[in-house]
């Protein structure tokens, strides 16, 4: 692992329910300014990790049974999501769960609802429609009413109200068009310029890998890769199994 970096894995464990053992000791960590990408197929446990670090295991049954996570420096193990989020971690959840009856802008403000002053709010409001103009469009339309592209940018928007530290997004090119995916992944690198760190969480190992600089193969509970994501993106292993053998 890198010296101090922005968030460390190590040797997690999760069990659901007392036994189902959906993590078996895996280790990972983002540097700080960097984009990660964490790599595996259904089931491998991606969402279970990203539960952990966002502290929402026990709303599902889980739990960490050993290891520990560590954000700037300082132990959230268990903390709850509420606690994280305040120390400028917050994730934007699959799915793209918006409030489909309030409007794009309601939503974006119930994002930033942790902060208080109200020139930073703005302020963050207008950053976010400048990095999704489609969004500034569409401020007085309901958010069930956007398409699949736009919820997710809506979803992410959201994220980035807080002007969080670190940004967990899970699976967000999931049921998207390939331009579409091409476009969330362009907008993955500027949000990362403009200097947020990026832990995400991707079954599309193409687009996971390009967008990465560093990248982390999860199978069956288990990190059996890891490396720079150009380096990955060439070993046998990954091109075989998750980049369709090219
Ligand atoms: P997917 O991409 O399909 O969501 P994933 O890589 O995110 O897969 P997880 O959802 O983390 O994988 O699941 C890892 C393992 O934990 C699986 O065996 C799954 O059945 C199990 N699991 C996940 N959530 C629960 C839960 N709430 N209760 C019990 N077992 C669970």
């Amino acid at each position: 692992p890198p010296e101090d970096p922005l968030l460390a894995v190590a040797d997690l464990e999760v069990r659901y329910d007392g036994a189902v053992q959906a993590l078996r000791g895996v280790s990972l960590w983002v540097p700080r300014g960097s984009v990660v990408a964490v790599l595996g197929s259904n089931g491998a446990g991606k969402t279970t990790l990203l539960r952990a670090i966002s502290g929402s295991l026990g709303n599902v049954g889980g739990a960490v049974t050993a290891g520990s996570i560590h954000f700037d420096g300082k132990p959230i193990t268990g903390g709850a999501a509420a606690e994280t989020m305040r120390s400028g971690l917050v994730q934007v959840p699959e799915g793209r769960r918006v409030f489909r009856d309030l409007t794009v802008e309601e939503n974006l403000r119930a994002g930033g609802f942790a902060v208080r002053d109200r020139a930073a709010k703005r302020e963050a409001l207008t950053r976010v429609f400048d990095l999704f103009p489609v969004l500034a469009r569409r401020r007085r339309q309901r958010g069930g009413l956007l398409s699949g592209g736009e919820q997710q940018m809506l979803a992410m928007g959201r994220a980035l109200m807080s002007a969080p530290r670190l940004l967990l997004l899970d699976e967000p090119s999931l049921g998207l068009a390939p331009q579409l995916v091409h476009q969330i992944g362009e907008l993955i690198t500027e949000i990362n310029e403009q200097g947020t760190s990026v832990l995400l969480i991707e079954q599309n190992a193409a687009m996971g890998l390009r967008v990465s600089d560093v990248a982390f193969v999860l199978e069956v509970g288990t990190v059996t890769a890891a490396g720079p994501a150009e380096e990955l993106a060439a070993t046998d292993e990954v091109r075989q199994r998750y980049l369709g053998g090219t």
